[in-house]
Parts: C-alpha cells; structure tokens; sequence
C-alpha cells in the first residue's frame, strides 16, 4: 500500500533540521531584517510549533509570520544564555514584532540631590548627577510618582519645586497645614534636621529593614496615643502606618537589580567540552567568555575573577535601563536556584576557592 505523506502546516523556508538544544531564534523578512526574535529551551519544538494548531492566536504575531520568509537560529548551551542573549538582541535591535524589552531603552529614576541644602525628590528621565542618589530605573512614570508622594509624606519631605531660602517672615504652604511638610521656607525646621528627614527617604527607599523598625515605631506611638485618649494623634500615626504599608507594596521594584553582590556564573557551552563564563560584577553583567573545559580553564577563571574585581571598582551605583535589563534576568535566575549552570558568590569566596569549586561541580 502506498504511504501517503501527511500534510505538515509549517512553510517550506522554516528547516526541518533545526537544533533542539536551548538557544534564540529569529524571524527575518525577505532582506534578512529581524522581524522577531525569540529563546526556548527547545529551538525546533518552538519555531515549528507557531505554525501547528491553525497559527498563532495573537494577531500581531500571525501578521508577522504572513511577512517572515526566513528563521535564523543560534543555539546556546543554557537557558540563561538564551535569555540573555534575546534580550540583547532586542534591545540592539529593536526588531518590530517584539513589544517586551524595546521599551527598556527608557526608564525614569528617583533622585534625590545631595548637593541641594534642602534635598526634595524627583522622578527624572537619566541618572547624571554627582552628589545625588538614584533609585530605579523604573519601566513607567507612575510608580516613581507614587512612590515619591508616600516617601514625601512618610518622612515630611517638602514637595515644592523652588528652591528653598529659609526666611522666618514666610508663612508655609498647605504642606505644612496638613502636617506632611515640616516646612524650611519657614525655618519651622533647621538645615541639620532637615537633612536627617532627607537621610531617611533615602533608607526608606532602598533598606526595608530601616522601614519595617520604622513602622514598629510608628505603631508604638498609635498604640500609645490611643491609650492616652488622644485619637487625633493615633489617627495621625495610623495614616502614616498606612503610607509605610503601601510604600512595601513597591518594594519588589525599589530592590537594586543586582544587588551590591557579585558572582561568577559557569553555564554549560553550546559545544561539547566548552562552558561560557559569565562574570556579573555589583549587579553589571559584563562580556561572556566561551572556554575550553579541557586545558587551561583555571587560567580562564582567573582572568574572569580579576575581571570582577576591577569592574567592582568602576561600576556605577545606579545601572541603566539597558544594564538593569541582564542584571534582571541574572538575578531571577540566581532566584530560581541557578538551575542551567553554576553561581558563585565571589563577595564570599576569592579565586582559589571558586576554582576549586567548579573543578568539583563540573569534573
Ligand atoms: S511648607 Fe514650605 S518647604 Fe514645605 S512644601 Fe510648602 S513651601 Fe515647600
């Protein structure tokens, strides 16, 4: 009996024999221009899979396959590659069919200047002061906005845009009134004290253990308050227990990408014998390398830790958003138990011992 060949949906132009290692994986246009790019685990099963069960559900992904002609694929040895290589791609790119990651060009960051005599926060497009803390970078404006006015209330930061000459004849604004500035222009309050509310916004911002003491703080003086009878003054603390509570709703986003840590991270390499040394230094994913894991890989590591320590030096305290991108993706990773490769803390471990211990995880 003749064989009859079963009707396959994918296109001729997508290769039968694509790899089904993890990796990335491109659609391109008739002049090769990436339309969309992509990782999975499995480059085959995803790239052919777009094509089963009738096309994609989402219109602009179906839209992109009626224009792609060609896929490119570019196998890695670990998830984590992949991830971090799409993102690259994406970001450098800028292919467009992907709306996840283009935006992350842009970010905003809360900056609190130093070298103002009464510091107020700002939600800012660039980190480019010296003499200023910055938190962020955040993906939208709304969230620094918020989380700027509960800090302004927490702690009685002013919120006013001039700046300020303390001058006794002035009378304060509203602000003060409502009990949520403790108002400079006025000299209601000295450079010194002022300067400490300002200290606190910036622990508040970037140290949740300053802010959960804080709210112990603040629920003893409720609860005391209350026990004297005085429900104006509970009422008044409760509000500010109640701004505090919001204020860790953002926490997850106030988090430093990466963190003050720094790790050497060793992933399996897409070819057999190799694996990619991937240093991240105070959060900084720098440049990958692709080693040998037969001959001269302790050299390799070497050189990869004494990278580390001279990034450590010259990394800057806020990433951007295209830094804080990798840092992200290496964080979530570190997160999820390292599951593709291996991660060394080398704020714990100098480069003898992180030696040792890839020589025991990996021969
Ligand atoms: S009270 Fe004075 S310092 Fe405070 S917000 Fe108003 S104008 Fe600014």
């Amino acid at each position: 009996m003749r064989r009859v060949a079963r009707a396959t949906p994918v296109p001729e132009w997508v290769p039968a024999d694509l790899p089904t290692s993890p990796g990335v994986y491109a659609f391109r246009d008739a002049s090769g221009h990436p339309l969309y790019v992509g990782k999975s685990v499995n480059l085959r099963r995803r790239v052919r899979g777009y094509f089963y069960g009738g096309g994609p559900d989402n219109a602009r992904l179906a839209e992109m396959l009626r224009i792609a002609c060609v896929v490119t694929t570019t196998p890695t040895g670990s998830d984590l590659e992949a991830r971090l290589e799409e993102a690259d791609r994406i970001i450098q790119q800028r292919p467009p069919y992907n709306k996840a990651l283009k935006r992350r060009g842009a970010g905003y960051y809360l900056e609190l200047r130093w070298s103002e005599p009464f510091p107020r926060l700002r939600v800012v497009r660039r980190p480019r002061r010296t003499g200023a803390r910055y938190v962020g970078p955040f993906w939208g404006r709304r969230t620094p906005e918020r989380v700027k006015r509960l800090v302004e209330k927490i702690v009685k930061l002013r919120s006013c845009f001039e700046p300020v000459r303390p001058d006794s004849a002035l009378t304060p604004c509203i602000q003060h009134d409502l009990g949520l500035c403790t108002a400079p222009c006025a000299r209601r309050v000295g450079l010194d004290r002022y300067r400490t509310q300002a200290e606190a916004a910036a622990r508040l911002l970037t140290d949740a253990t300053f802010s959960w003491d804080l709210q112990d703080r603040v629920t003893q003086r409720r609860d005391a308050a209350s026990a004297k009878l005085d429900f104006e003054g509970a009422a008044v603390q409760q509000a500010r227990l109640d701004w505090l509570e919001e204020l860790e709703q953002y926490r997850f986003v106030l988090e430093d990408e990466g963190g003050d840590r720094s790790w050497l991270i060793a992933l399996p390499g897409a070819v057999d014998g190799t694996r990619v040394l991937q240093p991240v230094a105070r959060g900084q994913v720098l440049g990958r390398r692709v080693i040998s894991w037969d001959s001269g890989w302790p050299d390799a590591v070497e050189d990869a830790c004494y990278a580390i320590r001279v990034a450590e030096l010259r990394v800057p305290t806020v990433l951007s958003p295209v830094q804080s991108v990798p840092s992200l993706m290496v964080k979530r990773w570190l997160e999820e138990g390292s599951p593709d490769g291996v991660s060394i803390d080398l704020t714990r471990f100098d480069t003898e011992e992180t030696i040792r211990h890839l020589d025991r995880s990996f021969n």
